[in-house]
């Protein structure tokens, strides 16, 4: 078996190359850490991993500041869509709620871009700094840990036996993580009753830069601008029980579906293409961190997609472990992921809290969430404080 040993003080392994990982191998690279970044999907002829696909996320202006910075990525800006306008209502529902990004004096409330161009900034750049080694296409086997360091065996493509030690791992390989599953964590699963679709689509009129978010008793449906003036990216959900009746029908009559969700806000729905189907799960594992080994991302909070937090809060993930890995000081190491813990629950549960209350099926129960949103509306300051935490700050 090769033995390839990482003794250096700052080293870490990384597992998963998904967004996450991906951005977490490159922060603590560039803080002059010695990573390991593993992918079990072989990344040939520059390919990116499969989660890198046409999703549009919605990222905070608190992440997109974070990436941006001059040693990150100052260029990604080129490739967002700023989001200025939010409208959010409940189907047959009085009232609802408008941010504007004018109101608060600031240039966006937010922004889009898809998973795949997020991949190749981060692709390219994790191709360029030395102190990373990518290996994909790894099979995990197993996985031991001491005070000092945590020691990793993988199959490689060929399979060959690796054994890999590094201080520090951290897990960022997703919903169903194998680190989570080898450290005997438990973790609570919530499946919800109703899937997502998502598609490119044409409206009737120009989307000014505005998001929609509209919740009614199948899941919510929404719109996120995309760069082209008429073009969205739709969110759409429906129950579970529907799935083979969506599957079968034509796009004319799922255009008509989705058109009587979505209301009329901008006008209609013309055109769907790049279909996509997901289905909907929430996983909290009970802790995150083991000795020297932390969950990051999905791996360590997977949630409904509604709120757009997702990527977002593995972001802020990111962010603290790099303001730790500053000097890595070992006190620190239980603070941090106590902290994590706490921003993960705190947004999971909002996440779940908005996507049961405004989707519950008695429409008296939504119409007291609508006209709570309503009073939001009529107090400016409450507003101000609600959009700036929506904002990630
Ligand atoms: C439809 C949809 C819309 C969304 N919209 C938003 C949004 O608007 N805003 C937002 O913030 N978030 C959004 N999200 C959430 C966001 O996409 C996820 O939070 C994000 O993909 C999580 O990234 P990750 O790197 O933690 O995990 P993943 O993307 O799941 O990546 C995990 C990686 O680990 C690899 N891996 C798995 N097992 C192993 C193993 N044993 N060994 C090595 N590698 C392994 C996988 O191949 C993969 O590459 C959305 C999600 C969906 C489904």
């Amino acid at each position: 078996m090769d033995a390839k040993p990482l003794n250096n003080s700052n080293s870490a392994i990384v597992v998963g190359a998904g967004p996450i990982g991906a951005l977490l191998a490159i922060t603590l690279a560039k803080q002059g850490w010695q990573v390991t970044l593993l992918e079990k999907q072989a990344l040939n002829d520059n390919v990116l991993p499969s989660s890198y696909d046409k999703r549009q996320l919605a990222l905070t202006p608190q992440s997109v500041d974070w990436l941006t910075q001059q040693t990150l990525f100052p260029t990604l800006h080129n490739a967002l869509t700023e989001i200025h306008h939010i409208h959010t209502s409940s189907k047959d529902c009085f009232g609802s709620l408008s941010m504007h990004a004018q109101e608060m004096g600031l240039p966006a409330l937010g922004y889009t871009v898809s998973q795949n161009t997020l991949g190749n900034y981060f692709f390219r750049a994790l191709a360029h700094l030395p102190n990373i080694t990518l290996i994909s296409g790894v099979t995990l086997c197993a996985l031991q840990q001491n005070n000092q360091s945590v020691e990793l065996i993988l199959e490689n493509t060929n399979h060959e036996r690796l054994s890999l030690s590094a201080n520090y791992l951290f897990a960022a390989d997703g919903a169903h993580s194998w680190v989570r599953n080898a450290l005997a964590i438990t973790a609570q699963t919530r499946h919800y009753d109703h899937h997502l679709l998502t598609a490119v689509a044409t409206l009737s009129q120009p989307h000014h830069h505005t998001a929609v978010e509209r919740f009614t008793p199948t899941g919510p449906t929404a719109i996120l601008p995309m760069t082209a003036p008429n073009q969205v990216k739709l969110v759409y959900c429906y129950r579970q029980q529907d799935e083979q009746l969506i599957l079968s029908l034509q796009a004319h009559d799922l255009i008509t579906r989705i058109n009587h969700q979505l209301g009329h806000q901008l006008g209609k729905v013309i055109q769907i293409d790049d279909i996509q189907h997901y289905s909907l799960v929430e996983i909290k594992p009970e802790r995150i961190q083991q000795g020297n080994i932390m969950l990051v991302g999905n791996a360590a909070h997977t949630q409904h997609p509604v709120a757009g937090q997702g990527l977002n809060l593995g972001i802020r993930d990111v962010q603290a472990i790099a303001t730790w890995a500053k000097t890595a000081d070992a006190t620190l190491w239980q603070p941090l992921a106590i902290s994590r813990k706490k921003d993960h629950q705190q947004t999971m549960k909002a996440t779940h809290g908005l996507v049961t209350l405004f989707s519950h099926p008695s429409a008296t129960v939504r119409s007291i969430a609508t006209a709570g949103v309503q009073l939001i509306e009529l107090c400016p300051p409450l507003k101000k404080r609600i959009t700036r935490m929506a904002m990630g700050y």
